[in-house]
């Protein structure tokens, strides 16, 4: 199923309807893949779909992500907010499926005022169950690291492992791979063979075939900083040179990488997406 180009697409505003704003959207900037949220990704409410925009993004063309609203923690120590994050989860999963997309992004959460094996205890117990729940058809839950602040259960690639294997490695499992957030938690990927040396650091961690998206991010802060500011492609303190080495990454072959760059209007990022591709193309 996956083709050898990796799509460059983007997270984009659904204002308008899921495919009628999303997919308006992403022709204006060139995009050939697309990130949406379906629900408000600061609130807790889950709304129902509409069929006839769902049927559209599913038959759109392009392959299709979710990301889950950034409340969710299923790390979380407080059972309010563990039932909130599952069945915020649970609803981007099941709108995921309707809009035929391929996964679920899932931030990997923190352990706030609790010991990190009582957090990971607890998505054992509660993420394995919704793992199951997915059918056939449905799509990957991907889990993202992140930029190593407040107790964060993953931010280094080599924290990937101790989920999976809490997670059985279930065959729904996925990898998203925040190049800001990597950069941020201290991998260098400007060093020469950085990029790879991440990633060939994320294959050994869960195994070939787990890296399912690349979120294509620029950083305003340094490496190490755990700082999660995105900037756009090649205007941060990454630059342009490390992606077009994640491109030539064996693990990164068909996966399509998204841009979370700052910037509402189109303007931006269609040059960030014409960035990525020309680094993409140039051998
Ligand atoms: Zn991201």
């Amino acid at each position: 199923m996956t083709s050898p180009i990796s799509p460059v697409g983007a997270h984009v505003p659904v204002a308008g309807g899921l495919a009628t704003g999303g997919l308006k959207y992403a022709a204006e900037i060139g995009a050939e893949a697309l990130q949406v949220f379906v629900s408000n990704p600061r609130g807790w409410a889950l709304p129902e779909g509409k069929p006839a925009e769902d049927a559209k993004l599913r038959d759109g063309g392009l392959p299709v992500y979710v990301h889950a609203p950034y409340l969710v923690n299923l790390g979380s120590p407080t059972p309010e907010t563990l039932e909130k994050s599952l069945a915020a989860v649970r609803h981007s999963l099941t709108r995921g499926r309707a809009i035929g997309a391929r996964g679920v992004v899932v931030h990997t959460g923190s352990a706030v005022t609790r010991t990190y094996d009582e957090a990971m205890a607890q998505i054992r117990d509660h993420v394995l169950p919704l793992l199951d729940e997915i059918p056939e058809d449905g799509p990957d839950l991907l889990l993202e690291p992140m930029a190593g602040q407040n107790n964060m259960l993953c931010a280094k690639v080599q924290d990937l492992g101790p989920f999976f294997e809490r997670l059985d490695h279930h065959p729904k499992l996925g990898v998203c791979f925040d190049t800001c957030h990597a950069w941020a938690a201290g991998h260098d990927l400007t060093a020469p063979g950085g990029a790879k040396d991440t990633l060939d650091a994320l294959v050994a961690a869960v195994g070939e075939g787990r890296l399912k998206l690349v979120h294509a991010n620029d950083s305003k802060d340094a490496c190490a900083s755990a700082k999660d500011r995105h900037e756009n492609i090649g205007a941060g303190q990454i630059g342009e040179p490390p992606f077009a080495d994640l491109f030539n990454h064996p693990a990164t072959t068909g996966v399509p990488f998204i841009i979370e760059t700052p910037g509402r209007a189109p303007a931006p990022h269609a040059k960030d997406i014409e960035t990525l591709k020309r680094l993409r193309d140039t051998p």
